[in-house]
């Protein structure tokens, strides 16, 4: 493989690369910075980023990929007891850090080296083995403990070309950033691809509907988001006509990281008359599937897989879902140059999470539309609640108690119940909290638009869903409550 970044090299000096706030940096400039920080950088082993949202982040994470040490982004929320997991785990030779960074005591600990975003260096060779590591992201520890992904650099490259691909994604993009920089979506998607393209990136810094409309409105033409943003601007739409200008103007507008809430998208489109497209991905597997830019946004699902990402539905005996019926519920397994290559210290869970024909198994349960659309009905850990028989998936009964208007937010997991083996209960934060709807009137809503048997059991009235960072709601945490 040749460089991640031809851009880089490749007469676009003058061009916009990034912005956050303020400060920007051509592709010259982010040329000069990185190929500086990569050669301070010498021959570290693996190197951790302290990922706020900043120019510095940027430039430390392309310095690593140039100079062939995976980087490890690092939350800088993240609490100690993680941060210290991290550290142990992942053992970096380096931080990369910025000159005003406020650092906790085990990264100060560290040997560290502030990024310079105007370096002046010269962009080194690229490692050429595209099975060099280029990240160790940790995932979200939405279901456990975050485990160090190993990413090798054919998989960054494979992704990012077959997004461009179903995006029709170009160097004449601008893309609108409001996310974290330490996960797949925020970094590799949001900064790394408009990088490899040649195009360029605006971050916000923290998310706002404004925002996203001042940039939109400023020449910006794509948009990524997670579900909690594209909720703010469901809500925000009705009374802000810039924001729907905005929308209605940008060639493209992509959720993902969770499920997309098929009331947020309805409210979107109504207003806008665009729909929001989806796409499905993990830290292990970076994207393996998207709606495509020339094709149907269909709600509630996650499109067709992505262009050399082999998947398959597997029922629980091991037998592949044959039938692309929308009902018939198998667990997702993907297999291509998109893969992780494996969990850093867990030779346990890397040999766990591989079938013996080298397939990824994503823990995630879905079906497939007629056309090979896939729906994603939840994780096997905890959306998939088996109750009087049936295995019923959260996320539906999700989608349908947000169409209630007296629900804001809303949650399903399942609970122990003598007769039915589980009970279906159902976790909201009301419109009005003076007046909750009551259980059976929800039940009889869930019933009628879905069936009798996925009706609530049981209704707990929440303030807020505990969501982390990504804005994924924590079941663990409600299961707890
Ligand atoms: P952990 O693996 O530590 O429990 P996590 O799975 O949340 O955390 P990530 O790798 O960041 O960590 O997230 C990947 C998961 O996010 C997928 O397995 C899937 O469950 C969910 N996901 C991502 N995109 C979508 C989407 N468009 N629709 C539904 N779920 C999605
Ligand atoms: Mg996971």
């Amino acid at each position: 493989m040749t460089s991640l970044f031809p851009a880089l090299t490749g007469g676009f000096a003058d061009r916009p690369a990034l912005r956050f706030g303020e400060r920007s940096l051509t592709y010259g400039e982010l040329a000069a910075a990185a190929g500086a920080t990569a050669a301070r950088i010498g021959d570290a082993r693996r190197v951790a980023v302290w990922a706020t949202p900043t120019m510095e982040t940027a430039v430390a994470v392309v310095a690593a990929l140039l100079a062939g040490a995976p980087a490890v982004p690092l939350n800088p929320k993240s609490g100690g007891k993680e941060l210290g997991h991290i550290l142990t785990d992942s053992a970096p030779g380096l931080v990369l850090t910025a000159p005003d960074d406020q650092l906790p005591e085990p990264v100060r600990a560290l040997s560290r080296l502030d990024v310079d975003v105007h370096g002046t260096g010269t962009v080194p060779m690229e490692p050429a083995d595209d099975s060099t590591p280029a990240l160790i992201v940790y995932t979200s520890g939405t279901t456990g403990p975050p485990k160090g992904a190993v990413v090798p650099r054919r998989a960054v490259a494979s992704t990012l070309d077959a997004l461009a691909d179903a995006w029709q994604w170009t160097g004449e993009d601008v893309l609108v950033h409001g996310l974290p920089l330490f996960h797949v979506h925020g970094l590799v998607l949001g900064i790394l691809g408009p990088l490899r393209r040649g195009g360029s990136v605006r971050h916000l810094g923290r998310f706002s509907t404004q925002g996203v409309a001042r940039e939109l409105n400023g020449g910006a033409t794509m948009l990524f988001g997670v579900p909690t943003m594209y909720h703010r601007i469901a809500e925000a739409v009705t009374s802000d006509p810039e924001l729907v200008t905005a929308l209605t103007g940008a060639r493209l507008l992509v959720s993902g990281s969770a499920a997309l809430p098929v009331h947020d998208h309805g409210r979107i489109a109504t207003a806008t008359g665009r729909r929001v497209i989806e796409r499905y991905g993990m830290t292990e597997t970076l994207m393996n599937t998207s709606v495509r830019a020339d094709g149907e946004a269909r709600p509630g699902t996650v499109g067709v897989p992505l262009p050399g990402v082999e998947l398959r539905l597997v029922e629980e005996d091991g037998s592949e879902v044959a039938a692309y019926d929308g009902e018939t519920v198998g667990e997702i397994q993907v297999r291509g140059p998109n893969l992780f290559t494996e969990y850093l210290n867990r030779p346990d869970a890397t040999a766990a999470a591989f079938t013996a024909d080298g397939f990824f198994r994503t823990g995630d349960m879905a079906v497939r539309d007629p056309d090979g659309y896939v729906r994603i009905v939840g994780r096997k850990a905890t959306d998939l609640i088996k109750s009087g028989g049936y295995k019923i998936g959260a996320g539906e009964i999700e989608n349908a108690l947000l169409e209630h208007p007296g629900v804001r937010e809303a949650a399903v997991t399942g609970e122990p119940d003598a007769d039915l083996g589980e009970r279906i209960v159902a976790w909201i934060v009301p419109a009005d909290p003076q007046s909750p709807p009551a259980l059976e009137e929800l039940a009889d809503h869930v019933a009628l638009r879905l069936a009798p048997h996925k009706r609530p059991r049981v209704v707990h009235h929440l303030d807020a869903l505990p969501r982390n960072d990504m804005g994924k709601i924590m079941k663990r945490a409600l299961a707890h409550d």
